[in-house]
């Protein structure tokens, strides 16, 4: 019996579950870095055996934010039980707790780990730098690496760096995922918005494009664009000094 089960106080719970919390944005964060890292990799052509050891990583990253995240649920949902039931005699909550996260990992499959958001970012920026710097999964030939500085050079200078909406060179590109068109993501976003305001789609604004409809959520981070283009105004700031 435990008198007063009831009034029991749960701020010492709710001081550790926001430093858990707080883990998920260092996790997010790991998985930002480790992804540049990646990105930068493919960018100076090293040994793609160290990206896939990055993908690893990445995967191992979205498992400990999966772990954090049920644990973080199960001692949540442990704490609204009690203070719900207001039991008379407080049950073990260590082990409350286990057996909520057993149940929960007992629904884990790591194939949904492919699915991460930021995992699937990074699958997908690192699928365009391979494709601009003609690197392939499998192990190029040495004579295709030297052609490979020639291209980059090629394929930087074909691509489009002003924003349809602005006409000025990009900042932030974003790229829409059905169209393929990119844009500065403010300019964009404000487009959105006002129409929204007006009850009304968004079209693509690049001209000829027939994409009726634009949506925040077919708005992805164009990194190799933005590569592309800091690249370059590096390069124009070390040539005018
Ligand atoms: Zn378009």
């Amino acid at each position: 019996m435990m008198p007063g089960g009831s009034m029991i106080s749960f701020s010492g719970v709710d001081t550790c579950l926001s430093s858990l919390k707080n883990c998920q944005s260092s996790i997010s964060t790991g998985m930002d870095i480790a992804k540049n890292v990646a990105l930068d990799l493919v960018e100076s052509h090293n040994d793609m055996e160290e990206v896939n050891e990055i993908e690893r990583v990445m995967l191992e990253y979205a498992a400990l934010s999966r772990d954090v995240s049920h644990y973080v649920q199960a001692v949540e949902d442990t704490v609204n039980q009690i203070k719900r039931d207001k039991p008379d005699v407080l049950p073990d909550l260590k082990d409350v707790v286990h057996e909520k996260i057993n149940a929960l990992e007992s629904r884990d499959n790591d194939l949904e780990l492919q699915s991460h958001e930021k995992f699937v970012l990074f699958k997908e920026q690192l699928k365009q730098m391979k494709t601009q710097f003609g690197v392939q999964s499998d192990a190029k030939e040495n004579e295709a690496f030297e052609q490979v500085d020639e291209d980059i050079a090629v394929t930087q200078s074909q691509m489009n760096f002003i924003c349809p909406i602005t006409q000025e060179e990009m900042k932030k590109p974003v790229r829409n995922k059905n169209c393929g068109h990119t844009y500065e993501e403010e300019a964009i976003l404000g487009i959105i918005q006002r129409r929204q305001q007006q009850k009304k789609k968004a079209r693509c604004p690049k001209v000829g494009c027939n994409n009726l409809e634009v949506k925040k959520s077919d708005l992805v981070p164009d990194e190799v664009l933005k590569r592309a283009i800091d690249s370059q105004n590096k390069q124009s700031r070390l040539s005018s000094q």
